[in-house]
């Protein structure tokens, strides 16, 4: 696995407006960025801003258009729906990856998700972890998608920690498990990314989980990056400004 090339999605955690987007589309451009984070549905802990909905779908299109692939969170088959239909129809050549968040754990809609991913040639399906630790869980909701229909080729699987219940010497957000995620990994040959930001929870226990992770096998990283991580409506404290994605990047 070591020399195949990692898969990296960056961007913020959710898209806010237009100029935003655009300005994200701009500086990924100039980077090994695979997909751009776009996430039009923010699930909350409490309401507040939840994202943009289907009005953001236009800046998935502009960033397909401008050569760089979209990704989003969706909560509903219907989203799935919507973006996959409207990103590959309006450029031909670009992909579109939507995933399943950590807090939306009903296999049904788990499974009616990947029924809409599965058979879209360059559409792709991410599926994180849920939030408490449970191999049993894990395995349960790879197996859902895969049973939708969707792809060996079109599934990438991403850790990203577990809510902390005991043992937490670093403050992390999301406390990671490593050794479940290898052997998660290993079970079911899929492709196994990190998730940084939500496991580390502020900028400096992003780069520090980031070089924890790097002995691990991952085969790439999500990273929330912001124009503006303190003007940022959701996670601002986790998001980091381009210039400190170069350097979390050179330390792959
Ligand atoms: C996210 O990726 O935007 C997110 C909210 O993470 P998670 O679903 O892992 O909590
Ligand atoms: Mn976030």
């Amino acid at each position: 696995m070591s020399n195949m090339k990692k898969i990296i999605i960056a961007g913020p955690c959710a898209a806010e407006s237009s100029s935003q987007i655009r300005q994200s589309i701009k500086e990924a451009k100039k980077r090994p960025v695979d997909f751009l984070r776009v996430s039009l549905w923010k699930p909350r802990t409490k309401p507040g801003f939840d994202g943009m909905g289907e009005d953001g779908i236009e800046l998935l299109i502009e960033a397909a258009k401008e050569g760089i692939s979209p990704s989003t969170e969706v909560i509903i088959p219907t989203h799935a729906e919507k973006v996959i239909k409207a990103v590959l129809e309006a450029d031909n050549k670009t992909k579109v990856l939507v995933w399943i968040g950590a807090r939306n754990q009903n296999h049904y809609i788990q499974q009616e998700i990947a029924r809409v991913v599965a058979g879209e040639k360059r559409a792709f399906l991410m599926v994180k972890n849920q939030p408490w630790s449970s191999r049993e869980h894990w395995e349960g909701i790879i197996e859902h998608v895969l049973h939708g229909g969707v792809s060996r080729e079109q599934l990438i699987l991403c850790h990203r920690g577990f809510a902390p219940t005991g043992d937490n010497p670093n403050d992390y957000r999301n406390v990671p498990d490593f050794i479940m995620a290898a052997e998660i990994k290993k079970t079911y040959g899929l492709p196994m990314i990190f998730d940084p930001s939500h496991t580390g929870g502020t900028r400096e226990k992003v780069v520090q989980i980031t070089n924890e992770a790097n002995a691990h096998g991952f085969d790439g990283l999500i990273i929330e990056v912001h124009p503006d991580p303190d003007l940022a409506l959701t996670d601002a404290k986790q998001q980091l400004n381009w210039s400190q994605f170069d350097t979390l990047l050179n330390l792959l």
